[in-house]
């Protein structure tokens, strides 16, 4: 069958290939056909051969975690038949298991020896078909066809939102005012979720006012601000207290400036996965004054567990309900997967790239 692949460690290696077998199913194992692919930064970053490993002694990775498909075959006994939409969850525990791994909290891994489908060690989603454990498959209503595959980075933000509630629960909280940071599909996705929460919602990114991601927000009642007129350290008197930061603009220069946001006994969520090394004058003595002085709180969040997907899949529906069509707009560009080098190409205008496979 065919698949989008890449040669870890090897700049500029994917491509698309015929010769990959088709997926030979363990016993208990469910064989999914592939509809459709997202594309991220992750992809992009594999692609250019800064991370990633290929699984066993494979010469390739077939790349995407990002996925939507549906059911070919399933054992019976696991609440799936033939036909379910489904989307595969991403990270598989580690083999000691640690005790996160075996409590179904893969995401919270404490070994670091879990492997990634599409990332590192598991072949990823970008193919065909493929074969996997019914236990790591989370089913969708068909209502969601046209935008189940945003569900992989939706969870993100489900991880992120719920980690910080449940944090709060030191205290009694009354949450009014969030600021994301970044418009890339991960900022939409979390400025959604936030303002489905009630949260009155300001998206801070680069991009200038009254361009497509600022018309898109508006129309789901969020502020948009552009950080080339209206620096971040403004939006603190502009806005008025800040309960919760979203931080998810991939850039080392705004993960401090995001903590400075911060109201008395506000969270900030910090969700980049940030490569290479980077120095910054920091005042420290003001940023621990202010942190000690204001219960604020600052912690990172990666990946998701299957629940997350779960919740996801509550999102997704109640956004549909609520603004029909709305969210399907995230998806701003569909490609034939044979054309998968096109898709790592974006625009600023780009929110989700997605590749075709049915
Ligand atoms: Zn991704
Ligand atoms: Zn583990």
């Amino acid at each position: 069958m065919k698949a989008v692949a890449v040669v870890p460690g090897n700049k500029n290696s994917l491509h698309v290939r015929a010769d990959v077998p088709e997926p030979t199913p363990a016993a208990g194992e469910a064989v999914v056909r592939v509809l459709e692919a997202g594309v991220c930064g992750t992809d992009v970053e594999i692609h250019q051969g800064l991370y990633g490993s290929a699984p066993g002694a494979s010469p390739y990775l077939v790349l995407g975690h990002e996925n939507l498909g549906v059911v070919e075959t399933v054992p019976a006994g696991h609440g799936l038949e033939e036909g379910d939409l489904v989307v595969a969850t991403v990270r598989r525990p580690c083999d000691e298991p640690c005790r996160p791994c075996a409590s179904d909290q893969n995401d919270m891994c404490l070994t670091g020896r879990f492997q990634e489908r599409g990332i590192g060690g598991l072949h990823g989603f970008m193919s065909e078909r493929y074969s996997e454990n019914p236990r790591y498959l989370v089913k969708l209503p068909h209502s969601l066809r046209h935008t189940a595959v945003l569900l992989e980075p939706m969870t993100i933000v489900q991880k992120g939102i719920e980690q910080a509630l449940r944090i709060q629960e030191r205290m009694a909280w009354d949450p009014r005012r969030a600021v994301v940071l970044g418009a890339g599909p991960v900022g939409i996705l979390a400025a959604a979720a936030l303002r489905m929460r009630g949260y009155q919602v300001t998206v801070a990114a680069l991009e200038p006012e009254g361009t497509f991601k600022d018309l898109l927000l508006d129309e789901a009642g969020i502020d948009y601000v552009s950080t080339g007129r209206t620096p971040l350290s403004d939006l603190k008197t502009k806005l008025g207290r800040i309960d919760l930061v979203f931080e998810a603009t991939g850039s080392t220069h705004v993960v401090v400036p995001a903590m400075q946001l911060l109201g008395p006994a506000g969270v900030c969520i910090l969700s980049s996965v940030t490569g290479g090394t980077k120095n910054l004058d920091v005042d420290v003595a003001t940023w621990n004054r202010e942190m000690v002085l204001g219960n604020r709180l600052v912690f990172g969040t990666v990946n998701a567990a299957r629940r997350h997907f779960e919740a996801g899949v509550r999102d997704l529906e109640f956004a549909e309900e609520r603004l029909p069509g709305w969210m399907a707009k995230l998806i701003t560009r569909r490609l034939p997967f044979t054309d998968a080098l096109r898709a790592l190409d974006r625009t600023p205008e780009d929110v989700k790239t997605v590749l075709e496979f049915a």
